[in-house]
């Protein structure tokens, strides 16, 4: 109590400071708690600074405080040096500008907070990059590759971060600000004679320069990969005492990065990457030293353990398929200015390998810009593959160790064995062009003899990669997980040494405590460790793939991070507001902390978790892009499930989340509904922002239109499905469906009575309803089901509900089985079932928009294959369009619904001002016409033109 008393004077203190944002509630510090380790520690709060003189501020407010404070980028750290019990500063939101790039001095500025790919995007407008690339690139930060002294694929070219940083403005936790790089005699010695906390730093690094020099020669391994320990190397005579390089790789214990210049290089302009096939990953290994000889610029490794799960878990199986026959891969990237250069290189290198080796290796040239993407694709999602949920639990910690290239194959044979006598499963994948091997564990930390195996195989495993002359990181660092070896691979005058540069940059041991230097023990703060018991939760979905656990489905998340991305459809809301909070991974930890009690303690009626979901679009994005399919829309709706149980829902809910109902009694009296709807009252009442336009209810429902005409043709039966939407808003859809599916054949019925799948109710968490939705609706279509009939849905929103919810909440049903394996939606059906089917050709443009629902469960291929004959086509990748049903209505989501639609969306309609404008979805056609002001039409509609030869 006293301690969290402290806290609260401590976050007062902030927030009369600083600009910026100090969070140090429950919700924060839980979220906050994990990063991709096997460690959980609380922090005592969050800042999220605004501006370089907030982080000053709040270091300052944290020294007189005496509040220990970790520096945080994207915290995909995987060893445990972005959890501790301290002040958190996130850098991501808001530090993140490319200050400067010079490319004739081929130099970059940036805030700790830029985006690996940000930079190399920048650079690349100048032909340039910024060489190491870790498989994060897309979400990772400068400041966290700094802090890790990251690696990747390119690393081969460009060396480590380390390798590539020219100077750093940093600053202590007792606040001695300074630039620092590399540092000539002359420099040192007026550094050094100084007064005050700089002099006294500049004394103590020349001092320890002097005194450990040679030992740091002699025990230092001399790899391409050495990432474990403090870079006391860089203070060497021959390396410049380059303070700025001695501080990479520190991980926030010694001193905050507030502005990094990076070197740049150049980067190729073509690349071909030759992928070589071997029976298992020794061979691979052995070939190593043969390929470096070609001067390739990434030399990775993909073993059969990464792309057996793949095709196991569904993930990337189409991208698997392009690597030849065999048990590992190497991936060889050749770079040259021109195509047949890097083309030639690699061909170089295929006729030195069957010289090698004869038939004992494959190899195949992809010089193409998506067939290597697509490889590389297999590559960077590895750590992901590792784990299919139920079935492999990997862990990460023992897991970037490196040995010397050469010696690599000998390693993996020993390494190989050591697991075997240890009976641990495990995942190899890596930068075996540099010796670094990535070896995903399946370690069972969930018992006590299974920890007790854990640390032993840790002591064993440490002692081989020593014998290797090799470093027990060779990228990801060593924060908890390695930190308590350090001393086999150094010794202990050299961990003294160490200790020495930690002082003289933190005396009073407040940075990130615990980590690197005197750190806790490997088995500390596990996360799910033995003393883990979630309760027991009854829930309304089964939870099947999960054990029906919900604690096992919200565990499903171990943090890898991708739903940071800015690119891709997953976590709309999060690419709008760069909050963690709005990640997949930010909410499923919740979902965890909320079973795990402390400090988030309501339980189901846990506000913070309630917030965090609130933002959550529900897009399902992440049941397909997620690593580990986390299902964030099904989570959600169990929570706010239970969250209501006992309370009242707004207004909206029982409106929107029952406009089945509406929609019905609208049909009597249409005009008046439109017009109540749109009388000031009633919109504030439902709490619709002022921007939006309400949809307008139909003179004649679909359905209604559907019984004056009658079925026609006597093709075999379909049944459609008259969603809410398109019979009672949009019936013109509904018609050119009857008329197109008329075309292709097929005769088509209505269901019997009134249903409706509820797709509405999901939002607000009325499962129980629900679920009554679904059991009338298995009743009035019983028998057209046990017929095997089609069901063919308009609105993918719809069409998921039979596809993912329904098996889901009714898992046992026959009936349930059968709707969710016989719905379909119109492209899909007409490419299984009428492939004959041919329109003729509309000609013009037409830009296509996939609904979120339809991305994640059924593909947009059949859609696109569709159109393509009829228009030329473009499908940008313009992920969620904002509106997601009731939600982009909502006030309080305006602003994040617009900026979802302004990411890719809208700029692509607007871009194209001629083209058709194609999407089934009936939010995001409201979306694009209230926004864009520009019509839509339903796949649908498009047909029916194209059946009459009228767009
Ligand atoms: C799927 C996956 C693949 C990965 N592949 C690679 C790979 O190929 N190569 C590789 O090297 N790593 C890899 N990693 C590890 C990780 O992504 C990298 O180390 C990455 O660079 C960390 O960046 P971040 O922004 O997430 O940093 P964080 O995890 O937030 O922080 C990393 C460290 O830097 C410190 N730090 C952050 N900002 C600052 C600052 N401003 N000042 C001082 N210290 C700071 C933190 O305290 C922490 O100690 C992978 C991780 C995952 C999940």
């Amino acid at each position: 109590m006293a301690v969290r008393s402290a806290a609260g004077q401590l976050a007062g203190e902030l927030r009369e400071t600083i600009e910026g944002e100090v969070r140090f509630d429950a919700g924060s510090r839980a979220l906050y708690a994990t990063d991709l380790s096997i460690y959980r520690q609380v922090p005592i709060g969050v800042v999220v600074p605004r501006t370089v003189e907030d982080v000053v501020a709040t270091v300052a407010v944290c020294r007189r405080h005496g509040a220990p404070i970790l520096a945080r980028g994207c915290g995909s750290s995987l060893v445990g040096q972005t959890t501790n019990v301290a002040v958190v500063i996130d850098f991501s939101k808001f530090l993140n500008r490319i200050v400067e790039l010079d490319p004739d001095r081929r130099l970059a500025r940036v805030e700790p907070g830029v985006i690996c790919d940000q930079l190399r995007d920048a650079a690349e407008e100048h032909r340039l990059t910024f060489g190491p690339d870790p498989a994060t690139h897309r979400y990772c930060t400068l400041g966290g590759m700094i802090g890790n002294n990251s690696c990747g694929v390119h690393s081969v070219m460009a060396g480590r971060t380390a390798d590539n940083i020219e100077e750093l403005d940093v600053l202590t936790h007792d606040g001695v600000r300074l630039r620092v790089g590399r540092t000539d005699d002359a420099e040192l010695e007026r550094l050094a004679s100084a007064g005050g906390r700089p002099g006294e730093i500049y004394r103590g690094l020349r001092d320890l320069r002097d005194r450990y020099g040679g030992l740091v020669r002699e025990k230092y391994p001399d790899i391409p990969r050495r990432v474990s320990g403090y870079n006391l190397d860089e203070l060497l005579p021959e390396r410049g005492f380059n303070v700025a390089r001695a501080l990479v790789g520190t991980e926030s214990t010694c001193a905050l990065v507030l502005e990094a210049t990076v070197r740049l290089v150049p980067s190729p302009r073509h690349r071909t990457l030759a992928v070589v096939a071997y029976h298992d990953q020794f061979a691979a290994a052995d070939d190593v030293l043969a390929i470096l000889e070609h001067g390739p610029i990434g030399l990775e490794a993909v073993d059969e353990t990464v792309t057996r799960n793949m095709l196991e878990a569904d993930l990337l199986a189409d991208d698997v398929a392009l690597y030849p026959p065999g048990g590992a891969w190497l991936l060889a990237e050749f770079g040259a200015d021109s195509e047949s250069e890097a083309i030639d290189r690699a061909r170089g290198l295929e006729a030195a390998l069957t010289k090698r080796n004869g038939g004992a290796s494959t190899v195949e040239i992809v010089s193409d810009g998506e067939g290597q993407r697509r490889i590389w694709a297999v590559r960077e999602a590895a750590i992901g593959a590792s784990r299919i949920p139920g079935k492999l639990e990997t862990w990460p910690s023992f897991e970037d160790a490196a040995v010397p290239p050469e010696r690599l194959g000998g390693y993996l044979r020993d390494f190989t064995k050591l697991l075997g006598r240890h009976g641990l499963p495990c995942v190899f994948f890596g930068h075996y062009g540099q010796g670094c091997v990535h070896a995903r564990i399946g370690f069972d930390l969930k018992s006590e003899p299974g920890v007790r195996t854990f640390l032993r195989f840790l002591d064993e495993a440490t002692d081989l990669v020593l014998s290797y002359g090799g470093s027990l990181s060779g990228e990801h660092g060593d924060g908890q997980a390695h930190a308590h070896h350090l001393v086999k691979m150094f010794g202990p005058d050299l961990m003294e040494a160490m200790r020495a540069f930690k002082r003289l940059w933190d005396p009073d041991w407040k940075m990130n405590p615990g980590k690197v230097i005197d750190a806790y023990a490997p088995d500390e703060n596990l996360r799910d460790g033995p003393d883990y018991h979630p309760p027991a939760l009854n829930t309304y979905f089964s939870f099947r793939e999960d054990g029906s656990s919900f604690a096992r489905a919200a565990a499903r998340c171990f943090g890898v991070g991708k739903c940071r991305s800015l690119a891709g459809a997953m976590c709309p809301s999060f690419q709008a507001t760069r909050e963690e909070m709005h990640t997949t991974r930010g909410r499923a930890h919740l979902l965890f902390e909320l079973l795990k009690g402390d400090p988030l303690d309501g339980g189901w009626h846990d506000a913070h978790v309630k917030e965090a979901l609130d933002l959550c679009l529900a897009c399902k994005a992440c049941k397909a892009e997620c690593p580990v399919n986390v299902d964030m829309a099904t989570y959600k709706a169990e929570f706010l499930a239970h969250y209501y149980e006992d309370r009242r829902r707004p207004a909206a809910a029982y409106t929107f989340g029952r406009l089945d109902r509406w929609a019905h009694l609208a049909e009597r009296a249409p005009d008046l509904t439109n017009l109540f709807a749109r009388l000031p009252g009633a919109r504030k009442t439902l709490g619709i922002a002022p921007e939006r336009t309400l949809p307008r209810f139909a003179r004649e429902t679909f359905r209604a239109w559907f019984e004056r005409r009658g079925p026609r043709g006597d093709g075999a039966p379909v049944l459609l499905w008259p969603d809410t939407f398109n019979d009672h808003f949009r019936p013109r859809t509904a018609s050119a469906a009857v008329e197109v599916l008329e075309a292709a054949g097929f005769r088509v019925q209505l269901p019997r009575a009134r249903v409706c799948c509820g797709r509405p109710l999901y939002d607000y968490g009325m499962l129980s309803l629900a679920r009554r939705y679904l059991e009338r609706t298995l009743a009035v279509l019983r028998d057209e089901l046990r017929t095997e009939m089609p069901v063919v849905v308009l609105e993918p929103s719809c069409a998921a509900v039979f596809r993912d919810e329904l098996p889901n909440l009714l898992p046992d049903d026959e009936d349930a089985r059968r709707l969710a394996a016989q719905t379909h939606l119109l492209a899909g059906f007409l490419r299984e079932h009428a492939p004959e089917f041919a329109p003729s050709e509309l000609g013009g443009r037409a830009v296509l928009h996939g609904h979120c629902h339809q991305n994640a469960l059924f593909g947009l291929d059949a859609d696109q294959e569709l159109l393509g004959r009829l228009v030329e086509l473009d499908s940008p990748e313009t992920g969620c369009c904002g509106m997601a049903g009731s939600f982009g209505y909502a006030r309080e989501n305006y602003a994040v619904s617009v900026a979802c639609a302004e990411r890719v969306l809208l700029p692509a309609v607007r871009a194209a001002p001629e083209a058709l404008v194609v999407t089934d979805g009936f939010s995001c056609r409201e979306q694009i016409e209230q926004l864009a002001g520009r019509p839509t039409m339903h796949l649908a509609e498009v047909l029916r033109a194209a059946l009459s030869g009228t767009p």
